[in-house]
C-alpha cells in the first residue's frame, strides 16, 4: 500500500503553489515599503519559550502543541506559532542594543494539533510582522493600514478590519473582576472549558463560540469602558490615525484574542466567507512579551496572517503561469535546432517549451495547447533549409517568419509580432 501523508499536513502542488507565491512576494514588497526586513527563525524552540511567552492557560500551550523530548532529553516544541521565536532571537542577539526599534516580518510553517477542516490544519504557514521598540499609538495605526494596504494589494475587499482594547496590567485586573462577578451568575450556562478557565482566563469566554456562553455573556462589562486613562487615550489616538490615513475598521469589545501575552490594542481581520475559520489575520500589542522571557522592559506590536486562508479568499483568481514560446519540431535535425533555440531563449530570460520525445506534430500541438504559451514556433526540414520558421501569436493570431537564431525570435516576440 502507499504510504500517505499525515492528516492535517497538507502539500501544496503546482497550479495552487503559484498564488502562495503571489501572496509571499505581495507580502514582502508591501512590508518592505514600511520598513521591514525578513527574519528567518527556527521550527523547533524549547518549550519553555512557548509555555513562559504564550501563556500556560492558552489552548495552544493547553492542547495544541508538537512538544517532545529530542534524543537528548531536552523538552522541545515545534513552534505553534512566530511571535515568541522572533522576541526570542530580538533578545538573545541584543538586537535592542543597536535600537530598541526593530522592524521584522517572518514567513513560514507553524504546528498545532488542532482538528484539521477548510482553513484550519496541523501544519498551516503565517506570515507575521512585529515592530518593538515604540509604545506610541501611531504605530499601532502604522501596523493596521500595513495589514489593510496588503489585502487591499492583493485585491481583496474581504477581510475586514476589527479592533479593540484589552487594557494593561493597570486596567485590566478590576475589569477581570468585574466580568467574573457577571459571569458568576451565568456559570451553569457556560462551556466546559469556559468553566475551567473561569478562575485562570475569563475573558474567552466572551469569545467562545459556544451557544451558551454567547447568550451568557450578553449584556456583560466591556473593557473599553474599563480602561485606565493612559489605555483609553493610547485607543483613541489609535483610532485618530486609522482615520487620518483612510483605514477602515469597526470596533468588536468581545475580541479578546486567545494568547496571554497582549495590551491594549489587539485586532482581527474577519471575513465571513470561511465560516467558523473567520479570523484571517489577528494580532496586537504586546508590552510585556518581551520582560517576560528574559529580555528588557520593551514594547512591541504585531500581527500573523494565516497563509492557507488567504489562499482560500483568493480561491477564485487565476495565478498559473504561461511560458512565452513552445517549439514544435519534425524530425531529428530540427528537434536538435529546437533544443538550442530553447537553451538559447531561456538565457535571454524567455520561458520556453519543446516536446523532450519528438513525437507527432499533432501530439505537439496538443502539448502547446495545454501549455498555453504566448508564441509557436514550428520547425521542420524546409525550415531548416531555408533558415526561417513561422512564429505565431497565440493571442492576437498574427504570424511572421522569423530568422531561426534566438536574437531574431526575441525580437519578433517583444517587437509584438
Ligand atoms: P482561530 O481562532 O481560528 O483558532 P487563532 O486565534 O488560534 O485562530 P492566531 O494564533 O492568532 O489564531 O494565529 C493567527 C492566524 O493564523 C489566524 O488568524 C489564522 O488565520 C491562522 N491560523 C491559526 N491557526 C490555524 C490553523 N490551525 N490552520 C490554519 N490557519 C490557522
Ligand atoms: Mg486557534
Amino acid at each position: 500500500m502507499a504510504i500517505t501523508g499525515i492528516k492535517g499536513f497538507n502539500d501544496i502542488l503546482p497550479g495552487e503553489v503559484e498564488k502562495w507565491q503571489h501572496i509571499e512576494a505581495t507580502a514582502r514588497r508591501v512590508f518592505e515599503l514600511y520598513g521591514l526586513s525578513e527574519i528567518r527563525i527556527p521550527i523547533l524552540e524549547k518549550t519553555e519559550l512557548f509555555c513562559r511567552s504564550i501563556g500556560d492557560a492558552t489552548d495552544i500551550v493547553e492542547k495544541e502543541m508538537y512538544s517532545f523530548e529530542d534524543k537528548g532529553g531536552n523538552k522541545v516544541t515545534m513552534r505553534p506559532e512566530g511571535t515568541a521565536s522572533v522576541m526570542r532571537a530580538y533578545v538573545e542577539h541584543k538586537m535592542h542594543a543597536l535600537d530598541p526599534v526593530a522592524r521584522l516580518y517572518y514567513m513560514g510553517p507553524m504546528f498545532r494539533y488542532e482538528r484539521p477542516q477548510k482553513g484550519r490544519y496541523r501544519q498551516f504557514h503565517q506570515i507575521g510582522a512585529e515592530i518593538t521598540g515604540v509604545a506610541a499609538p501611531t504605530v499601532d495605526a502604522q501596523v493596521l493600514t500595513m495589514l489593510t494596504h496588503f489585502f487591499q494589494e492583493l485585491g481583496l475587499t474581504e477581510p475586514s478590519l476589527q479592533i479593540n482594547s484589552l487594557g494593561c496590567p493597570c486596567c485590566r485586573p478590576a475589569y477581570r473582576e468585574a466580568l467574573k462577578k457577571f459571569l458568576l451568575d451565568r456559570i451553569d450556562k457556560l462551556c466546559d472549558d469556559c468553566k475551567r478557565r473561569y478562575e485562570t482566563n475569563p475573558l474567552r469566554a466572551l469569545d467562545c463560540k459556544s451557544a451558551g456562553c454567547q447568550e451568557a455573556t450578553q449584556g456583560a462589562p466591556s473593557m473599553l469602558d474599563h480602561l485606565c486613562a493612559e489605555c483609553g487615550d493610547h485607543f483613541d489616538k489609535t483610532r485618530k490615525h486609522l482615520e487620518l490615513v483612510g483605514t477602515p475598521y469597526s470596533i468588536n469589545q468581545r475580541m479578546v484574542r486567545g494568547l496571554d501575552y497582549y495590551t491594549r490594542t489587539t485586532f482581527e481581520m474577519v471575513t465571513t466567507m470561511l465560516g467558523a475559520q473567520s479570523a484571517v489575520a489577528a494580532g496586537g500589542r504586546y508590552d510585556g512579551l518581551i520582560s517576560s522571557i528574559g529580555g528588557p522592559q520593551i514594547p512591541g506590536i504585531g500581527f500573523a496572517m494565516g497563509v492557507e486562508r488567504v489562499a482560500l479568499l483568493l480561491a477564485e483568481k487565476d495565478f498559473s503561469r504561461r511560458p512565452d514560446l513552445f517549439i514544435a519540431a519534425l524530425g531529428d535535425e530540427a528537434h536538435a535546432e529546437a533544443f538550442r533555440l530553447m537553451s538559447a531563449l531561456q538565457r535571454l530570460g524567455f520561458a520556453v517549451e519543446i516536446d523532450y520525445e519528438g513525437k507527432s506534430l499533432k501530439s505537439q500541438m496538443r502539448r502547446a495547447d495545454k501549455f498555453n504559451s504566448r508564441f509557436t514556433l514550428i520547425i521542420g526540414g524546409d525550415e531548416l533549409a531555408r533558415g526561417t520558421a513561422p512564429l505565431k501569436n497565440m493571442d492576437g493570431g498574427t504570424q511572421v517568419e522569423a530568422a531561426l537564431d534566438a536574437a531574431s525570435i526575441q525580437a519578433a516576440m517583444t517587437g509584438g509580432a
